[in-house]
């Protein structure tokens, strides 16, 4: 096969692609750990309100009505007003349908975005900043172009009881001609990291006197899923991009996005959609338009989500730490988002070597070196970290747990 450039892009291996493969490998073996994926977790409750719903969808025949027509590339007309409304409500956003549009997950108006606003052009060439990394592994090959992101590592601000926690560093961030959008997830994947209410305000104002947007991906934020256990000010305006997902409400097999954006964006991204897939998946917007006129969506983030996550991560931090108490290990705050990001300082091997070593103990975790897209060179702190899921049952959690605290012990006590 003779590809463009455009086609060998996607001809190489990415992060996301071990990541992936690692999924389905991991689950043809028995008794493996998966604690790699960002799969969410089966919560009862939640799939119980979503099989009841999808029965009434059913039984009313608007079930049908999604599947069988195509909607606007904006998306479901009836699902943006409904949404619109919502956020009015919800945050005081002065906003209406025309400020929204349905995406195919939120990964393929990364994949849109990134490349509209970065990248070669007649006068220049620009960037996608990451203003702090670690950062989503996701974004990593989304850019056409080579080398389409520059990024700054955070900074380490050290808390109590082996806590750290990220800030964005501001002293070394520089936003010149060459960046043309600017991305921070919030919460943040993979470290559970939230942003600041001040630090967002800083990179709004940055961001405007660059004139470039601000994308804030919000795919564990608030309103929904609402995975996020610290207080902060939901954030929108005209020059900031935000982009929800349903996935992490239990829904990732919908493909549903929505993108809250100024409306020439809203336009700008309707062709698009028009252009490379006609419209949006119409099921999810249906099912999310019936939790929502119900009064069901927030009860079930706020009462069965959130807590499900925050108790969780918990209970992750009480099983490692009652298989090792070694200071080397940092723990970031978790303040949302389904992962625990763990630091092991003075780690003798590369997050790799531990991935590979973890794995044929039976436990699969993501090494950390894949989330720092825009990093020329991996720092030593890059490369001794990991990211480990805690979407499996407390047994397995607990298990898991147990394997990397021994590996742990083993590599140190060797060093
Ligand atoms: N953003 C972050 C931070 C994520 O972790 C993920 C998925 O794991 C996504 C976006 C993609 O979500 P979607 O399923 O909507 O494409």
């Amino acid at each position: 096969m003779q590809f463009s450039n455009f086609g060998n892009h996607f001809s190489g291996n990415s992060g996301i692609t071990t990541l992936m493969e690692d999924l389905s490998e991991g689950l043809s073996k028995e008794g493996m750990i998966m604690m790699g994926g960002g799969n969410p977790a089966a919560i009862p409750e939640v799939q119980a309100k979503l099989k009841q719903t999808l029965d009434d969808l059913y039984q009313s025949g608007e079930m049908l009505s999604a599947l069988a027509n195509y909607d606007g590339p904006q998306g479901n007309t009836a699902f943006l007003e409904t949404l619109a409304e919502f956020f009015r409500e919800q945050f005081g956003w002065n906003i209406t349908s025309r400020n929204l549009a349905l995406t195919h997950g939120s990964q393929s108006a990364f994949f849109v975005l990134f490349n509209s606003f970065a990248g070669q052009s007649d006068k220049n060439s620009r960037k996608i900043l990451l203003p702090l990394v670690p950062e989503y592994i996701g974004y990593s090959d989304v850019g056409i172009e080579d080398h389409m992101f520059v990024s700054r590592e955070a900074r380490i601000q050290h808390l109590d009881e082996g806590y750290f926690k990220y800030q964005v560093d501001f002293e070394h961030l520089q936003v010149d001609e060459t960046i043309g959008l600017i991305c921070v997830s919030r919460p943040t994947n993979p470290s559970g990291n939230v942003l600041t209410d001040d630090e967002c305000e800083h990179l709004d104002s940055i961001a405007r006197r660059a004139d470039v947007p601000l994308v804030v991906d919000n795919a564990y934020g608030t309103p929904f899923p609402n995975i996020i256990f610290s207080e902060v000010k939901p954030f929108w305006n005209d020059n900031t991009i935000v982009c929800m997902s349903l996935s992490k409400l239990g829904l990732p097999g919908a493909r549903t996005g929505i993108l809250i954006a100024n409306e020439d964006l809203i336009r700008y991204f309707a062709n698009m959609t028009a252009i490379s897939s006609l419209a949006p998946s119409g099921l999810g917007a249906s099912i999310t338009r019936r939790l929502i006129t119900d009064g069901a969506l927030l009860p079930l983030c706020e009462n069965v989500i959130k807590p499900f996550y925050q108790q969780r991560l918990q209970f992750a931090i009480d099983s490692l730490r009652s298989h090792i108490s070694d200071k080397r290990l940092h723990i970031h705050k978790p303040e949302g988002a389904l992962f625990l990001w763990l630091w092991f300082e003075d780690l003798p091997i590369a997050s790799e070597e531990l991935y590979r070593r973890l794995k044929d103990k039976g436990l699969v975790v993501v090494p950390g070196k894949y989330f720092f897209p825009g990093q020329r060179e991996l720092s030593q702190h890059a490369d001794s970290c990991i990211r480990v899921s805690v979407v499996q049952d407390e047994e397995s959690v607990s298990r898991g747990m147990q394997l990397l605290a021994e590996e742990l012990q083993e590599l140190w006590s060797n060093a």
